[in-house]
């Protein structure tokens, strides 16, 4: 699904991310952790060319993303991204938060798009919030609708960069709990993100980041139980 393979950013030069080499297989459900500025949330943004990289090579569904003919579009409207920040467009209803990109990108009638949406909203928990307006939701709920947003266009893959973080302790188990469904299902799935929880019980895979390079790719269990590199350890008692 997909395809990392000797990425390297700067950021001016700042070398972000370091000869990455990774891939994630169709249906895995893959956490990224590490330490603050680790560049987790670099990595994954490169996934869907927010970011550009320097050298290496990056493949989506077997496409080379940074490839001169792609039609970046339709590359994008294949991934769903849900960011810390919620960013529903502020003056459409939770609905037409949903139905807009799938009327518009894909070309679906209002009346399919809408049936599609509410189903989305139901399965998010948000069935009676359909006509509300992002203001007058909770972070959680909000962030619900952006997962409902994203899963409307069908992504065959769902990028998190720290989706719970933002939120109030008490409205982060709402949103893992959607995650966690969608994890059961065929979705594939990279979720930077500090609920050491959710990754334990969720991830296929957990990646550990620092200083731009992966350190550790591991199982829950090995990770949590058995850390192989001394920075995993320390990170791991450090958050402990
Ligand atoms: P956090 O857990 O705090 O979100 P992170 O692991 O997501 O951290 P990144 O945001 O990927 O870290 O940043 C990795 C490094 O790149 C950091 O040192 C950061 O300061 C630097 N960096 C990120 N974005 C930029 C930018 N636009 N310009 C310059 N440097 C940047
Ligand atoms: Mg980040």
């Amino acid at each position: 699904m997909i395809e990392i393979e000797k990425v390297n950013k700067w950021y001016g030069d700042y070398h972000a991310l370091v000869d990455v080499t990774e891939s994630v297989a169709r249906g895995e459900v893959v956490v990224v952790c590490g330490p603050s500025g680790s560049g987790k949330s670099t990595l994954i943004r490169t996934l869907n060319r927010l970011e550009p990289i320097q050298s290496g090579n990056i493949r989506v569904n077997g496409q080379d993303i940074h490839a001169q003919n792609i039609d970046l579009n339709a590359f994008r409207s294949g991934i769903g991204f849900v960011f810390q920040q919620f960013n529903l467009f502020p003056h459409l209803t939770a609905l037409e938060n949903c139905t807009l990109a799938p009327m518009h990108l894909r070309g679906l009638s209002a009346k399919v798009a809408q049936e599609k949406a509410l189903s989305l909203l139901d399965r998010v928990g948000l069935a009676d919030k359909a006509s509300a307006m992002p203001e007058s939701l909770s972070g959680g709920q909000q962030q619900r609708v952006a997962i409902a947003r994203a899963l409307a266009m069908e992504p065959p893959l769902m990028l998190f960069d720290e989706p719970t973080s933002s939120l109030d302790p008490e409205m982060v188990g709402e949103v893992l709990l959607v995650m966690r469904d969608m994890a059961k299902e065929d979705m594939t799935m990279v979720c930077v993100t500090h609920e050491m929880g959710f990754a334990r019980e969720v991830a296929d895979r957990i990646l550990f980041m620092d200083a731009g390079k992966i350190l550790e790719r591991a199982t829950p269990d090995d990770f949590f139980n058995r850390p192989a590199h001394p920075r995993a350890a320390k990170f791991l008692a450090d958050i402990r």
